[in-house]
């Protein structure tokens, strides 16, 4: 089928212009953050698991090991596990398959640059669903132990996904330069490590597979779901039973498996953000939605009562924000919220969520971020690693929307941001 509709005629040369500014420092930066991304991944596992000797490890044994590791092959060779990649490439290749056979309904994404709108098909929570449901009958009829291999061949899995994130970034980079590809604007500066990391085509497909927004949600996140699965069986097998798994590890799977159907749930409203509409997809996309996700004491009743309504808080904020942008940015303003007219003819809200902050649906995020550390007590600084980096990465996030929507909407964006001058945090920041 043809997912792509109402072309219009211009020479590609006109549509794809240099990219003239550098994001996240430009060469450099993207070079370090492609090899940060995956030592921090092994760091994490390395410097906090149950081998490591704490969480973090006694701080004067780090450079030892640290040292005795790299020059060990058997450490090298422990990073690679065969049966680990057979079963993520049978994973990859399920979600693949359930896109293709499952029924949904094709969408189309916002208007790009040509003119035309790209058309996806949504059937990213009924794959859920399937894997959700062969995973639960598979562990009801085989037990919690059956289920741990997510668990215990943890690196092998991490290696897998870094591999794939690899191939796909390469080969993504190779096939834009085919004729005819509609390249993002930031993402054509001709410095090869940077565009391979933040991506030189906007949509890179294979036929009507749109090869970003299936990786955007579909692997990663479902394989995040089934990953906290695993650890809740882990748990169970070592504690005589799924009713021994403590109530904070209950929570965080609650919370993230509520996070991971919510957006598969809400498909479509990802072909208005930035990751589908601005950046292309290369290696910075690739290895964050495949490798790079995130990380359990036992609370009490009151406690686990807290960190819930502080996650619904969250949730609240984050869906309702989301919400008001996608129904408005398709026409609907159900909530009949003020809005204000830039002069390129686009609406921006001035009301509801959209007038506390810029980024209101930032802040839902953060404060759920910071509800699935929670549980994890205050014992370790280290399990609130994934607040702080995705602190950085919301406010990073937050500029790079505002340097983009300035060009975009020139004056009117200084205009707007007068209406509302918090970025993400209403009143604070
Ligand atoms: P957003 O959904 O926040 O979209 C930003 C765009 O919205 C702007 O470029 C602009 O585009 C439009 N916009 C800005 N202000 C207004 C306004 N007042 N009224 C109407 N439209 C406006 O982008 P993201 O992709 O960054 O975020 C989407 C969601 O994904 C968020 O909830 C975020 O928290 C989440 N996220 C989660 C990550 C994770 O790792 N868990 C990582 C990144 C994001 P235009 O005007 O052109 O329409």
């Amino acid at each position: 089928m043809s997912t792509t509709t109402k072309a219009k005629s211009e020479p590609m040369a006109d549509l794809n212009p240099r990219s003239t500014t550098y994001e996240f420092l430009g060469p450099p930066g993207a070079f370090l953050i492609s090899f940060g991304v995956p030592f921090m991944t092994y760091l994490l596992y390395f410097g906090c698991s149950e081998e490591s000797g704490g969480c973090p490890p006694p701080l004067q044994s780090i450079p030892d090991r640290f040292m005795e590791a790299l020059s060990d092959k058997t450490f090298w060779a422990s990073l690679w596990n065969t049966e680990a990649s057979l079963i993520y490439l049978g994973w990859y290749a399920f979600c693949i398959v359930a896109w293709a056979v499952l029924p949904g309904d094709w969408v189309e994404g916002v208007t790009m640059r040509t003119g035309e709108k790209k058309k996806y098909k949504i059937n990213a929570f009924s794959t859920f669903l399937l894997a959700m449901g062969i995973s639960c009958g598979y562990i009801s009829r085989n037990g919690p132990e059956s289920f741990t291999f997510l668990y215990q061949k943890w690196i092998g899995f991490v290696t897998a996904s870094l591999v794939m994130s690899l191939v796909q970034a390469f080969y993504v980079y190779a096939s834009s330069y085919r004729p005819g590809a509609l390249l993002a604007l930031g993402g054509n500066s001709g410095n090869f490590i940077y565009d391979w990391y933040i991506g030189r085509e906007l949509n890179p497909s294979i036929g009507s597979f749109d090869i970003k927004s299936f990786n955007e949600l579909r692997p990663g996140l479902i394989l995040w779901v089934l990953v906290n699965i695993s650890m809740v069986c882990e748990q169970a097998v070592r504690r005589g039973g799924f009713a021994n798994v403590t109530d904070s590890m209950w929570l965080v799977l609650a919370f993230q498996t509520w996070y991971v159907a919510d957006g598969l749930y809400n498909e479509p409203a990802i072909f208005t953000t930035m990751d589908i509409t601005t950046d292309g997809f290369g290696f910075m996309l690739a290895v964050g939605d495949l490798t790079w996700v995130p990380f359990p004491v036992e609370l009490g009743p009151l406690l686990a009562a807290g960190v819930l309504g502080f996650n619904l808080l969250g949730y609240y904020i984050f869906r309702d924000a989301n919400g008001e942008k996608n129904d408005f940015r398709n026409g609907r303003n159900p909530k009949n919220l003020k809005y204000f007219t830039t002069s390129t003819g686009s609406k921006l809200l001035t009301s509801g969520w959209w007038g506390r902050s810029r980024h209101p649906n930032y802040f839902g995020d953060l404060l759920m971020a910071l509800a699935w550390s929670l549980p994890t007590g205050f014992d370790t600084p280290i399990t609130y690693f994934y607040v702080v980096y995705f602190a950085v990465l919301l406010i990073h996030r937050q500029r790079r929307d505002d340097e983009n929507c300035e060009k975009k909407y020139g004056k009117d964006w200084e205009a707007y941001k007068k209406l509302v001058p918090y970025r993400i945090i209403p009143y604070v920041y």
